[in-house]
């Protein structure tokens, strides 16, 4: 394949912008290889600059849920510029999407519009603080939260470990306060509420961890979550940045029965465009500003594009549910193959999927754990995604992302995307 016009792009690229991008990931320095730039999209295909098209499951790292270019999202996009596109006025198309939001996921009573899901943590982070009169945050080994200092965190290998920044440029003040435990470490999660649990504002999770490849938590994780929470006065936090309406119409709240103090959203919200949100239980929600003394704010939070956008595809996954099974039995369907594939080249693999998100992971398995996650070849990840690239099937550019399928994820899409795996896993095994 021809990438000559991404390489010049990421060449002039890397002058102005560092290391030639807006995003690390999009870098491609997990699997080795400079970044191919996207010229256009449409559904479940990708063209880059050189005009090569992939089939895309990368899906703008989960928003594209209904594929790109959606006219269903797109629809009357033209009568918003038309009116204007921001007023430093509240506008009814806030208010829409807030009410849909909550129609559909019922423990967001209240919700106030942000930019991105990094803002949507810090300001539910802020606001669990404000709200308890307390301090310290409990996150989870290979959580990401978005880039906020005081999320930017994780710990050690296996056991509790504190601030160990994944980042320079985080004062200690900033982290002291952040304890880090193991995604589906009960144990774990009971020793530091036993030792600190009238100190922590909050717990924040990916109620399934998207960040680290797809790892569902266990049940078991789950009660205790709730339980210690609610014993010790802590509030939980759903970060459904990626999960929510993505995993049903109510995430990963309505897939596992639970309901969260706060709740964070961003990506499929805003249809495309740059959003996020919070919300959560009124009592709490109305420590936030200008209702209460927790301060938050945003000149282009709630700007009616995005909302506008984020209405027409939530409305839509409401007029038709049924879009979650069927990118679930393409999803089943991709696994299946992807398990075939691996085995007849002798490759081992772990698939975790969840509805319509999975992650092969380069490991016998099981894969619950961080450090479960961190027995993936990510050698053999690089040759099998650079094998499907040359495929014509873009695939997240590490080991450590989930893929994500679409409404236009075609039952052919997933069938030639399987026929390349099996290219691609005897490339593996060589
Ligand atoms: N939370 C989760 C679970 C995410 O996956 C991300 C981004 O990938 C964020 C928060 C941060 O969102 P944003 O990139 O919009 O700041």
């Amino acid at each position: 394949m021809n990438r000559n016009r991404s390489a010049a792009l990421y060449e002039a690229s890397r002058e102005v912008l560092p290391g030639g991008v807006n995003s690390p990931v999009r870098a491609f320095g997990s699997v080795g290889m400079p970044p191919i730039f996207a010229a256009r999209a449409k559904g479940s295909r990708i063209v880059d600059a050189d005009g090569n098209e992939y089939l895309d499951y990368i899906s703008s790292w989960g928003p594209m849920i209904l594929g790109h270019a959606s006219s269903i999202v797109h629809q009357g996009v033209e009568e918003v510029f038309d009116a204007g596109i921001s007023y430093g006025l509240p506008t009814g198309k806030e208010l829409d999407l807030a009410r849909l939001i909550r129609e559909l996921y019922p423990a967001a009573e209240m919700i106030r519009m942000v930019n991105s899901g990094t803002e949507a943590t810090m300001s539910a982070i802020r606001l669990a603080r404000g709200f308890t009169g307390r301090d310290k945050i409990l996150k989870f080994e290979g959580c990401y939260h978005g880039h906020y200092d005081g999320l930017l965190v994780k710990s050690g290998s296996g056991t509790l470990t504190f601030n160990t920044p994944t980042s320079k440029g985080l004062p200690k003040a900033m982290i002291q306060d952040t304890l880090v435990a193991q995604y589906n470490g009960v144990h774990e999660l009971k020793d530091v509420f036993a030792n600190m649990g009238d100190q922590i504002a909050a717990v924040i999770l990916e109620p399934v961890a998207g960040n680290m490849g797809v790892v569902a938590p266990t049940k078991e994780f789950l009660q205790e979550l709730e339980r210690l929470t609610k014993e010790n006065g802590a509030l939980l936090i759903f970060d459904e940045v990626i999960t929510g309406f993505r995993l049903g119409l109510e995430g990963a709240a309505g897939l596992f029965g639970m309901k969260p103090d706060l709740v964070c959203f961003g990506k499929i919200i805003g249809g495309g465009l740059p959003v996020g949100a919070y919300g959560g239980r009124r009592e709490i929600m109305e420590h936030v500003s200008p209702l209460g003394g927790v301060y938050q704010a945003g000149t282009l939070s709630g700007n009616p594009l995005a909302m506008h956008l984020g209405w027409n595809l939530l409305n839509h996954l409401k007029a038709d549910p049924g879009i979650y099974d069927r990118m679930e039995d393409m999803a089943k369907l991709l696994e299946a193959g992807l398990i075939d594939a691996a085995t007849k080249a002798g490759v081992e693999i772990t698939v975790n999927r969840i509805g319509g998100m999975l992650s092969p992971f380069m490991t016998v398995g099981p894969v619950t754990t961080f450090s479960q996650v961190m027995t993936s070849d990510t050698q053999q990840y690089e040759v099998f995604f650079k094998a499907m690239l040359e495929e014509g099937i873009l695939l997240p550019p590490s080991q450590y992302e989930g893929w994500f399928l679409s409404a236009s994820h075609s039952r052919e899409d997933v069938q030639r995307t399987i026929q390349a795996a099996q290219i691609a896993f005897q490339q593996v095994k060589e």
